[in-house]
């Protein structure tokens, strides 16, 4: 965690960053309020706390503060005004700028490094709360047994693809496909081993595609995959492909060997700027959840083809 300190005096510059640096922190240091930005624009990932002067050349702290605190980051900046300027007007206008604390010079070391720590404190408790919120969002968003999206965020993804094929002029494929006689295995197996042939089905699915493709839990043993710029020659490879990987090969759970298959409804298409996505997007999964249907009908292990142009 590195303190960037701002300061056009020489002196109280290196006065500081020696007590700073002999209380553990790495210090960076500016003497000017351009060369500050400059330090900050090349080092902000790494930077959580910034003590600033308020008049210097070039750039004055004022506006300093206000670019970091303005600058788009993934953690919070703690910054300190260390400055001449002892009126209340400047202590309001300081603060009103975005500051966090406000010191009169010449500092007390001890009243500063404990100052430093209040900052620590807002910094790990903000962390804290960001990491907390990142992973609400990930299980928002992700099946909980397969740890692939689950169906909100695989629509919304679809949605994206969409709206890319339709700026880009490109066609984009959707695959539902959903496990044959699935209840079977639950009602032979157990409903614990059904579980780990869903993950390996999955697995096996996510080893066939590449790493920008799609894919999603649609509902119990059924899924999404969207495939982009693949026209109806590579969506029915890709669907063979992912057909072969499922059936070619029995599922091992413990010491049983489990066959198993899928079906799949495969839509090529190729949006227009004009279309509404959500529009679009539902009467895609409605093509292909016939084309699934259709190969239900048909005996299962198969798939089935459409496309809207
Ligand atoms: P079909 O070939 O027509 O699709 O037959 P099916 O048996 O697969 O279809 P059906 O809709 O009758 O049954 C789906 C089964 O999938 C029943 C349900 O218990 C099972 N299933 C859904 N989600 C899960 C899950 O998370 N874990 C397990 N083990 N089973 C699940
Ligand atoms: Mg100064
Ligand atoms: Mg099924
Ligand atoms: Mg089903």
């Amino acid at each position: 965690m590195k303190v960037l300190i701002a300061e056009d005096e020489n002196i109280s510059r290196m006065v500081l960053a020696k007590a700073l640096a002999n209380h553990g922190y790495e210090v960076l240091q500016a003497h000017d309020g351009q060369e500050a930005w400059d330090i900050f624009q090349k080092e902000k990932e790494d930077i959580y706390i910034a003590i600033l002067d308020w008049q210097m050349p070039k750039m004055d702290g004022i506006e300093l503060c206000q670019r970091i605190k303005d600058a788009s980051l993934s953690h919070y900046v703690y910054v300190i005004f260390l400055t001449g300027k002892k009126d209340i007007d400047s202590i309001v206008e300081g603060l009103e700028t975005g500051a966090d604390d406000y010191l009169p010079k010449p500092f007390d070391r001890r009243e500063l490094l404990s100052r430093l720590k209040v900052g620590l404190r807002l910094i790990e408790f903000e962390k804290a709360l960001r990491e907390a919120n990142e992973k609400l969002h990930t299980l928002a968003i992700t099946d909980g047994l397969t740890g692939i999206s689950n169906r909100r965020a695989i629509f919304e993804r679809l949605r994206g693809e969409i709206s890319r094929a339709g700026r880009e002029n490109s066609t984009f494929c959707l695959i539902m496909l959903d496990i044959d006689h699935f209840k079977k295995v639950n009602d032979t197996y157990g409903h614990g081993a059904g579980d780990k042939v869903l993950v390996e089905i999955v697995n096996r699915i996510k080893s066939e595609l590449r790493p920008h493709d799609d894919i999603g839990r649609y509902g119990g043993e059924e899924f999404l995959v969207g495939i982009s710029k693949a026209d109806s020659k590579i969506s029915r490879v890709i669907a063979e492909k992912l057909r072969k990987c499922i059936c070619e090969r029995p599922f091992q759970v413990e010491d049983r060997k489990i066959d198993v298959s899928i079906s799949l409804g495969v839509v090529d298409f190729m949006p227009s700027r004009d279309h509404d996505i959500n529009d679009f997007l539902e009467g895609m999964i409605k093509a292909a959840d016939i084309a699934l249907y259709k190969a239900k009908e048909a005996g299962r292990n198969r798939a089935v083809y459409d496309s809207i142009v």
